[in-house]
């Protein structure tokens, strides 16, 4: 175990590529370079909120002393680290949006692991950056404290995702106009620390390309491939990339889907190269089982990141991709044959994942139908859907009845079902019973199998809504409950957030309703 700032980190990336070296955070176009050396902004008086320590065990990073601290908080930097934002571009809500980049974070170097590997180590909200444009490179503590439960949720679910190591409060206020109302309100500043192999997104790639850096972009394209995909080594080995690329955004997007996580903001700047999941802001788990359903306030007229778009938002953002590496082949047409394959590649994955979470032994045509069925089902009477998967995964074998089937369900709804609801859902389910019937393996070997693809605890909007209220005015019980429950989330010792959620939530914004201001 080392200390954070006695350690001596590698900076592979800035010694890879061009970057600004002058320090100087005022905002501007920096064409010509990948990235621009800028330092952390300093705080008032950091104090440590939340410390991952698997993560940290993992890393073999020690537990923070007081100048480890202020690495944490952007008061100090280790002499190794050479602390950096990167500079990225990217499609927002389907538009070209040019250059933007880390506006507030800040990567401070790659910590090495003993088996070769280096994690990017990134402050979100330290402060000014070339790329914070008109914002203050600041980030407020309601967001802090959703990125930072959150990611750690989602590991813990086993979905891909970027890592959060700490939470600083910083001591300093920082304004921010939360429901876009021309009232902006002092709000306590936080910062996360962030970790992940690497932060590299599909806007990236896409601003070498619109700048015409064919040099760079074919070197960064190397440079990624070389470090984490060191097993492509062939004369087509940018399209084999491309390829993983397509496969690790589909699971991705698959496991989203398994869990019911919605991300909110799927522009391409937001959009890992690895496949993981990043950049945490008006995201939700799915109460009731709504495929429109859109967390973002500012996505409301189209809707266009809602749960039930997220694979095609998925496809739509990988053909950016392609088209920004497309320079780079003498001839396309296989790269374009590739992303014009993300359905197969895509379905094939998601019909695995739904099987497994109903427990059925194969997918072939008729588990295919009754997966369709049972989504139009879903769809239909709208139940929450951790409590209803549960319930699938509790159903009693002999369970036939439209009564019963529907007492059993119940604890699911938001509303009581109509006549012809219940007897959809017991059209459905007798067409399940039959089905789970000619499985090969037992009822509770299947029902086991469920309860490891099924969640039973979600970290729902309202309960980060309400650790946020109350860690405002200093109580950090509730947090602590959620960030202990959050990592056992298939297990039923944290039953007492086993329940629907409550009418309350339903309206109250920064709960059901969120906006990008964080
Ligand atoms: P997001 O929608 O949060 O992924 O952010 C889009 C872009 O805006 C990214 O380049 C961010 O770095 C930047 N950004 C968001 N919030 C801030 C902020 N408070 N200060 C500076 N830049 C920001
Ligand atoms: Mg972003």
């Amino acid at each position: 175990m080392q200390h954070l700032s006695t350690h001596n980190f590698v900076n592979d990336f800035t010694e890879a590529f061009d970057g600004d070296q002058s320090g100087d955070p005022e905002p501007r176009q920096t064409p010509g370079v990948l990235y621009s050396r800028v330092l952390p902004s300093p705080v008032r008086e950091p104090k440590l909120l939340a410390w991952t320590t698997d993560l940290a065990a993992e890393l073999g990073i020690s537990d923070p002393d007081e100048k480890d601290l202020n690495i944490l908080g952007g008061n100090a930097v280790n002499p190794t680290m050479k602390p950096y934002a990167a500079c990225y571009a990217g499609h927002q809500f389907g538009n070209w949006a040019g250059q933007l980049g880390d506006g507030r974070a800040i990567t401070l170097g790659e910590w090495p692991l003993a088996n070769g590997e280096t994690w990017e180590l990134q402050l979100k909200g330290a402060g000014l950056t070339p790329y914070s444009r008109r914002a203050d490179g600041r980030a407020v503590l309601r967001s802090s404290v959703r990125e930072y439960l959150m990611s750690e949720a989602m590991h813990h679910l086993g979905v891909p995702t970027t890592r959060a190591l700490s939470l600083v409060a910083t001591g300093d206020q920082v304004r921010r106009d939360m429901f876009y109302d021309g009232r902006p309100a002092p709000e306590p500043g936080a910062i996360v620390m962030r970790a992940a192999p690497s932060f590299l997104r599909f806007g990236n790639f896409e601003m070498l390309s619109a700048r015409k850096e064919y040099d760079h972009l074919q070197q960064l394209v190397d440079w990624t491939i070389e470090k984490f995909y060191p097993e492509l080594t062939g004369t087509d080995k940018t399209l084999q990339w491309f390829k993983k690329v397509m496969e690790s955004t589909a699971t991705m997007v698959v496991e989203w889907l398994r869990v019911g996580f919605v991300h909110g903001v799927m522009n391409t700047d937001n959009m890992s190269i690895l496949g993981l999941t990043i950049d945490y802001g008006p995201f939700s788990f799915l109460d009731a089982y709504d495929l429109n359903f859109s967390p973002n306030t500012t996505d409301h007229p189209g809707r266009r990141y809602a749960y039930g778009k997220q694979h095609s938002i998925a496809y739509w953002n990988l053909t950016c991709l392609a088209n920004a590496i497309s320079p780079l082949f003498e001839d396309p047409k296989e790269l374009i044959s590739t992303v014009e394959g993300f359905g197969p590649v895509f379905y094939e994955k998601f019909y695995a994942m739904k099987a497994a979470k109903l427990g059925l032994d194969q997918v072939l045509a008729e588990e295919i139908q009754l997966i369709d069925d049972l989504e139009n089902l879903l769809a239909e009477i709208q139940p929450d859907m951790t409590i209803f998967y549960q319930l699938m995964a509790e159903l009693p074998e002999d369970l036939t009845d439209t009564i019963g089937i529907n007492a059993h369900f119940e604890p699911s709804f938001y509303y009581s079902l109509t006549a012809p609801q219940q007897e959809l859902l017991h059209k459905n389910i007798i067409v399940y019973q039959e089905r789970m019937a000619k499985n090969n393996s037992s009822r509770s070997i299947s029902n086991a199998e469920m309860k490891r693809n099924n969640p039973r605890f979600i970290l729902r909007n309202y309960l980060l809504y309400e650790a946020i209220q109350e860690l405002e005015k200093g109580d950090d019980q509730l947090f602590k409950k959620l960030q202990k429950a959050l990592q056992t989330p298939y297990s039923d010792e944290h039953d007492e957030f086993f329940v629907l959620r409550p009418q309350w939530a339903n309206e109250q914004p920064g709960s059901a309703t969120l906006s990008c201001s964080s």
